[in-house]
Parts: C-alpha cells; structure tokens; sequence
C-alpha cells in the first residue's frame, strides 16, 4: 500500500528535495498541494505534476491522504500540524518545529495521544558523513570524545532572502533557522544531550527588523564535551565543516553541513589519518524512507518530534542567552513524555 502525501506549503525545500524523496520511495505518492494562495497552489502544482491544488487547509485534510509533510513559515507549523494530527495524518514537520519548544511539546503529546507518526525533518542525521562520525564516537576510535566544532555559516541564496532575514513573526533569523540543525547534528553524532549554552548573535548587515544573521554558540554537553558552533547568512567563501576531537583521536569532517550527500571525513588517530568511507544516499530520500517504515510500525523517524523539541528547546536557549549574557541551561521538559 502506498502513503499518500499532502503537502502543507508551495515551498522551495519541497520543489527542491522532497517532492523528489517522495517519489523516489517505491510506496511514496504525493496527492495534494495546499497554499494560502490559489494561483500559487495551482501553479506549483502544475510545475511539479501534482494533480491537485488546494487553498485551504480543510480541503487538504479532507483529502485522501495518510501524511503531510509542513514546509510553510515557521509560526504555521503549530496551527497546521496540531490540525493534521486531530485529522489523523501522519506528519512530517520542518524545523523548527514551532516558535517555541512549549509549542513544539504540544505537537509531539498531540500526536502520542492520536498515535501518529511524527517526525522532524533534520536532514543532516540522515547524511552518510554524521553518521559515519557517531559509528566511530561509538566505537570508541577517537577514544574519549573531548570537544567539537561546528562550522555551519553559510551565504544565504538571494531567491531565500525573504522572511528569514525580514520577519521576527515568521520565525525568522538563523538560530532558528540553522543552529537548530546544528544541535540535532551534534546531539546525533556525540549520542549526547546539551546541558547549557552560551551564545552571541550579530546582525552583520543582511538581517533586519532586529533578526540576527549570524551566531556563534558554546554548549556544554551531559558527558563534560564542550563545543562550539558558527552560524551565518552572510559568509560567501566560509566552507562547512563538523570535527570531534578525542583523547585518541581527532574526526575532522569537511564541508558536511550542507543538503547533500557530499564531503569527506579524516579520522586522525597515532596511527596517521584515514578517510572514512560513507554510504552517499541523498539525504531526503533516507529521511522519507525512515519516515514510511515507522508507518509500517517499524522503527522511528530519523528524526523524532522529541529530537525537534531538543533542537528548539536548544535555539530557543541560545536567544536567551544572547539577550541576557548570559549562559543558559537547555531543558526541553521531555520527562514527561519519556
Ligand atoms: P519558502 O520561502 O520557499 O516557502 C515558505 C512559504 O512561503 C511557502 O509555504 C509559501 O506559502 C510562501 N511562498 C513561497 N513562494 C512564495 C512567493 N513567490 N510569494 C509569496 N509567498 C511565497 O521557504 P523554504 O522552503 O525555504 O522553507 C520552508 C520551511 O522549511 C521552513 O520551516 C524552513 O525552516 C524549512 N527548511 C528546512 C530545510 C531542511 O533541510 N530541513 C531546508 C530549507 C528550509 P504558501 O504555502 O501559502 O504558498
């Protein structure tokens, strides 16, 4: 049997990777487009061979469909997806989750409570290059993991410079847009949960409205490993990178902070350097492909609503400590839906 997709959202992340994930899974289908707007609707639905196009939210849950994968702007995740669950649809959700990890918890103990599947779409789990990393962490090859460094400031492509960098209501800026990737990404590959953060933002000239398009973080994790993270819109030549050093050794990750399945991964132990060799799958598609399992009652998303409230609880931190100077304790208040 397939599962029939609805999308909530004519969204660039969509047209760009998961209407193609979908369909690349052998039981993937998607049925439905909903915008705010019909003439979007329409059009989108036509350029990506979408048989029907919908401008409201009732006429996309009244649909025949079992999943809904929310790619709107951030502040539409809450409403959209708590109306997706009382629907019964299994739900896949864009990071953030909501505008705060409070709104984020509903979510998840709405869908506990209707027994759907719910997932987050951090992609960066599903990248070969983490996870190469986490199987070495956890096979002890760099010995006793000490520190990490997170190299994730990017330039902001001009066709996303929109709500991101003008809209406070939408949920933008780029803790919220990227240091919630890098939190997952860090939680995933250490296997271990950030206690505290401390974190400066600026506003280096693309931003406005008070929005920060760049941040640098320092986080304590549950184990004593400390790390640091570099988020940014506005760097055109920085490069991305992902390191863990150990008491035996050191993984250094090059350019893996991105949508693709590419980059290298060096482990340097007393034993000289070797690069780590890493399964290529596209991102999305493995996301996707984990998602319809859990349908089937096998296993989880890649990444659950509980990993999306730790990555908004963890952002939400960050903020606060920028306004205050502050570090601040991360606690996504999970116990009790443990
Ligand atoms: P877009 O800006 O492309 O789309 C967001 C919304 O903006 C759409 O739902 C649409 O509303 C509206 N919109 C799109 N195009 C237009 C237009 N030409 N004129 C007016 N409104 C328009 O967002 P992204 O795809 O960049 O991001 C969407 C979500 O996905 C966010 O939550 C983001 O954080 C997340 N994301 C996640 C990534 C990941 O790798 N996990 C990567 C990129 C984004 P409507 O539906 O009403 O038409």
């Amino acid at each position: 049997m397939s599962v029939r997709w609805g999308l909530i959202g004519a969204s660039t992340i969509a047209r760009q990777f998961m209407i193609d994930a979908i369909r690349a899974q052998a039981d993937g289908e998607v049925i439905a487009l909903m915008s705010s707007n019909p003439e979007r609707a329409e059009a989108y639905a036509r350029e990506n061979g979408i048989a029907r196009a919908v401008s409201s939210l009732d006429a996309l849950l009244n649909s025949d469909i079992d999943a809904v994968y929310i790619s709107t702007t951030n502040e539409l995740h809450l409403e959209q997806g708590l109306a997706a669950i009382k629907a019964g649809k299994h739900v896949l959700c864009e990071k953030p989750l909501a505008l705060t990890s409070a709104d984020a918890r509903e979510m998840v103990v709405a869908a506990k409570a209707a027994g759907i599947v719910f997932g987050t779409n951090h992609h960066l789990r599903n990248a070969g290059a983490h996870r190469a990393m986490r199987e070495a962490i956890a096979a002890g090859r760099i010995g006793k993991p000490i520190a990490a460094r997170v190299f994730h400031s990017v330039y902001l492509p001009e066709n996303l410079q929109g709500w991101r960098i003008t809209k406070p209501e939408a949920g933008g800026g780029v803790v919220l847009d990227i240091t919630v990737h890098d939190a997952d990404t860090l939680r995933f590959v250490l296997g271990d949960d950030p206690v505290e953060i401390s974190a400066f933002t600026q506003s280096a000239g693309m931003a406005s409205g008070g929005l920060e398009d760049g941040a640098m973080c320092i986080w304590r994790f549950k184990s004593g490993v400390i790390a640091q993270s570099h988020e940014g819109f506005t760097t055109k030549f920085a490069g991305t990178g992902f390191e863990v050093h150990g008491s035996e050794g050191s993984l250094i990750a090059t350019n893996v902070m991105t949508q693709k399945p590419v980059g290298s991964v060096l482990l340097r132990t007393a034993n000289g350097e070797e690069e780590l060799s890493f399964e290529r799958e596209d991102l999305y598609t493995r996301s996707l492909r984990h998602f319809h399992a859990a349908i089937r009652g096998e296993g989880q998303p890649a990444a659950t609503g509980e990993d999306g409230v730790w990555s908004l609880a963890s952002a939400e931190a960050a903020l606060q400590s920028s306004n205050t100077g502050k570090a601040v304790a991360i606690d996504p208040q999970l116990g009790a839906l443990a």
